[in-house]
């Protein structure tokens, strides 16, 4: 911001950007339209309630209205701004992955729950996508000295792409996690085989965990434009019930995990029922289900 070549105070090109918004039916028009400003700005919500009158530069007024006029075309204010929260942490996004969707950081904490210091605790995320759920379990392992390590997987290598480069961001090292790009666990690892039982023991799983795309195809027309146009399809097609993903890793997760191990499932807030019938004909026992804040189902937990 500046005093100079400057014509438009911030306050007014928020409320223009704001009635742009409002007037294309966005919803939480007024949110997006302050953090577009605050990305191009720079500003806080307190700096702007406190300094009105602060003006902005010519280029930062039409970045600014160039930003509202995209976000009025759904793209998502998270494509636009490259940036995510999640458990606290900001994550990098672009069109190859999945938003992080904050009901998801039940899954999160659940498999926090399930940490433990001793030994080498390790975690497969099966289609990692921006890495969100893998990353922010290392962390809070890391806070916690606990020692964690995991495996992201993921089909896209675009997707990989973006969860290195967080990973990167937040400091992980690489010791503490690999990437592999993998269709589920086709490219997991060829070593865990029943010839070799204890060095498979080792290559093995405390936690799978995994947010697979649930949706039914014949949904995906009637998401909202911001998920159906800008979310890759792969990772919210879950085939023609929505449920193709989870029979394939009900079926060939127990050969990955270790004896003790869980598997840690986000649903659809209808599926509870389908997917806890899918893992217990695979042999899964102690099944739950947890909601998320809203109260939907949204996570299956099985042994
Ligand atoms: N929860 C996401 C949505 O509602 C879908 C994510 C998924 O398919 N895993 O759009």
């Amino acid at each position: 911001m500046s005093t100079k070549d400057s014509s438009v105070t911030i306050t007014e090109l928020f409320n223009q950007g704001k009635e742009k918004l409002v007037g294309a039916g966005i919803p939480d028009a007024a949110n997006d339209a302050f953090l577009l400003l605050s990305f191009v700005t720079k500003v806080t919500r307190s700096r702007f309630y406190a300094h009105p009158e602060l003006t902005v530069s010519k280029d930062e007024e039409r970045l600014y209205l160039r930003l509202i006029s995209k976000r009025k075309d759904r793209i998502p204010l998270q494509h636009l701004t490259g940036e995510c929260d999640f458990m606290g942490y900001t994550f990098y996004v672009n069109e190859n992955v999945l938003i992080p969707r904050q009901d998801t950081e039940i899954l999160a904490e659940t498999a926090l729950s399930f940490l433990r210091g001793s030994g080498s605790f390790r975690i497969l995320d099966i289609g990692t996508g921006s890495g969100c759920i893998l990353l922010s379990i290392i962390k809070f392992a890391e806070q916690y000295d606990l020692s964690v390590s995991g495996v992201a997987a993921d089909i896209s290598a675009g997707a990989l792409d973006v969860a290195k480069k967080n990973a990167e961001r937040l400091g992980i090292s690489k010791d503490r996690v690999s990437f592999i790009e993998s269709d589920l666990f086709s490219s997991i690892n060829s070593s865990i085989d029943n010839k070799r039982p204890k060095a498979a023991d080792e290559e093995k799983f405390d936690l799978i965990i995994s947010n697979p795309p649930y949706i039914p195809t014949s949904d995906i027309d009637e998401l909202q434009d911001e998920v159906r146009f800008y979310d890759p399809a792969i990772a919210l097609d879950g085939g023609e019930d929505g449920l193709d993903f989870y029979r394939k890793i009900a079926a060939e997760a127990p050969d990955y995990l270790r004896e003790s191990g869980e598997l840690l499932l986000e649903i659809g807030f209808n599926q509870a029922k389908d997917v806890s019938a899918i893992l217990k004909s695979d042999g899964f026992t102690d099944i739950v289900v947890k909601k998320d804040l809203a109260g939907l189902d949204r996570v299956v937990i099985a042994r």
